[in-house]
């Protein structure tokens, strides 16, 4: 089936320095005249003459649930808004997206909710949100091998999940991949997913940010494409979690979404995906953007505090929350601009606050992760600030599955850290192989007295 599109996707500068736009196929990360990032923007004018928003909400349901490629996946459900040029031939996907929304009824009702969803989006190919991304950047490098660009292999400077949906993705299309990792600043589940996918790891004796610099040197000195959280492509698959919410509550938009935030690409693309659809029709209105940040690494926190008249990065102290110990966040000016044109908050958890948290959404049936731990222990907060009252409808967004991080669990219930209360832990209990032995133990713990 040929498809027709009248919404050519193009590369824009964010600061609007009078550059042009740039074809996708280009290979460009910044802006070339001023240095800035660059975001992909839609031809909004042409979505809205190709259908209203209720058409577009029907076209989109019209595809739950159907196998003709690629459109069973989650972000290429909503191709249009996303990649909308791209050859259905030359997409990377392995169904990522469509992630449960589930009402978390019992952890709602022990802090006063009767409205609270946890949306998880970590429940995914390899365990985090960055697939998301990942299926439109590498879609884009297969589209443009296949018409001849000279790339030889992607790569990316990494705190382990985005190395891990890179080097799946790359796999799936036989494209070599290349990532850049802190050596021992990452879980063993993170540093064995690009090994097994055969990505060439290369584990280097230095931070994040130390990562980083080198992974841009040689992607500038070789044909290899960069598919860090600069590049702006992942955001649009990203942004279709705001859509795909919205679709989930029949197209209701809720009152809050609270996100973990690092380098701040994400709750840019959030913050993106809600704006878009507003202006096509497809939903009325904006919910409040919450920011969550690790307070070992949270200068956006800071920013805040004074009204984002200035931002600081700030150096980053180690955090169990690893994906979002980051000072120096990529995006801020994207998240920034969202945050104060929607009235968006931001707020912090110390490491004692966010493993309690974790702990006790788990008690109530999760797995989470510590940087779900994190928008969980803000959650906390803004309930008992008044901020999130019992009748909203808030979303809190799991950016990646537990047992990535069963390391985290283990030294929390076994009390190995001195900083954490540990009021919710729950050691296992080591007994003699003696029913006399186990009556006991479970007289105090279970049985009826
Ligand atoms: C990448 C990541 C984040 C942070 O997302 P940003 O776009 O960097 O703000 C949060 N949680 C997990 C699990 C991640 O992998
Ligand atoms: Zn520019």
């Amino acid at each position: 089936m040929i498809e027709t599109t009248r919404n050519i996707a193009k590369f824009h500068c964010c600061e609007d320095c009078g550059e042009p736009p740039h074809a996708l196929d280009e290979i460009l990360y910044t802006c070339p005249k001023c240095g800035g990032l660059l975001e992909v923007r839609q031809d909004l004018e042409a979505l809205r003459g190709e259908r209203s928003g209720a058409q577009w909400r029907k076209h989109f349901d019209g595809r739950q649930g159907t196998i003709e490629w690629p459109y069973a996946s989650g972000v290429w459900n909503k191709k249009e808004l996303v990649l909308p040029q791209i050859d259905p031939e030359h997409i990377v996907s392995m169904c990522e997206g469509n992630s449960n929304l589930f009402w978390a009824k019992r952890l709602g009702e022990q802090l006063g909710l009767s409205d609270l969803w946890i949306k998880q989006c970590g429940v995914t190919h390899t365990g985090s949100f960055k697939d998301l991304g990942m299926t439109v950047l590498v879609s884009q490098v297969n589209g443009m091998l296949k018409t001849g660009k000279p790339i030889q292999a992607v790569a990316c400077a990494s705190t382990g999940d985005t190395s891990a949906a890179l080097s799946a993705y790359a796999a799936w299309a036989g494209i070599p991949s290349i990532v850049f990792l802190p050596a021992n600043k990452i879980s063993i589940a993170q540093l064995i997913q690009p090994v097994s996918n055969g990505a060439h790891v290369l584990s280097l004796d230095t931070d994040f940010d130390g990562c980083m610099k080198i992974v841009q040197e040689i992607t500038r000195r070789h044909p290899i494409y960069l598919a860090n959280s600069m590049n702006s492509l992942r955001v649009e698959g990203q942004k279709t979690i705001s859509l795909e919410i919205c679709q989930q509550f029949g197209w209701e938009v809720p009152d809050f979404v609270i996100i973990p935030g690092g380098n701040l690409g994400n709750v840019s693309a959030l913050g993106k995906g809600f704006l878009e659809a507003k202006a096509l029709g497809i939903i009325d209105r904006i919910p409040t953007l919450v920011v969550a940040q690790a307070a070992h690494a949270n200068p956006l926190y800071r920013s805040f505090q004074g009204g984002f008249k200035t931002f600081e990065a700030v150096k980053a102290r180690t955090t169990q929350a690893s994906a979002i110990q980051i000072g120096d966040p990529v995006s801020w000016k994207k998240a920034v601009k969202v945050l104060k044109e929607n009235g968006g908050l931001v707020e912090e958890a110390t490491e004692s606050e966010l493993a309690d948290a974790a702990a006790r959404g788990d008690l109530t049936g999760l797995f989470n992760c510590p940087h779900t731990g994190v928008a969980l222990a803000v959650l906390e907060k803004l309930v008992s600030r008044g901020v999130i009252q019992r009748k909203h409808r808030t979303v809190v967004v799991s950016t990646a599955h537990g047992l990535k991080f069963s390391q985290f669990k283990v030294d929390y219930h076994h009390g190995a850290r001195e900083d954490y209360t540990g009021q919710f832990r729950n050691p296992p209990v080591a007994l003699p192989a003696d029913v006399d032995a186990v009556e006991r133990c479970l007289k105090d713990r279970v049985f009826k007295r």
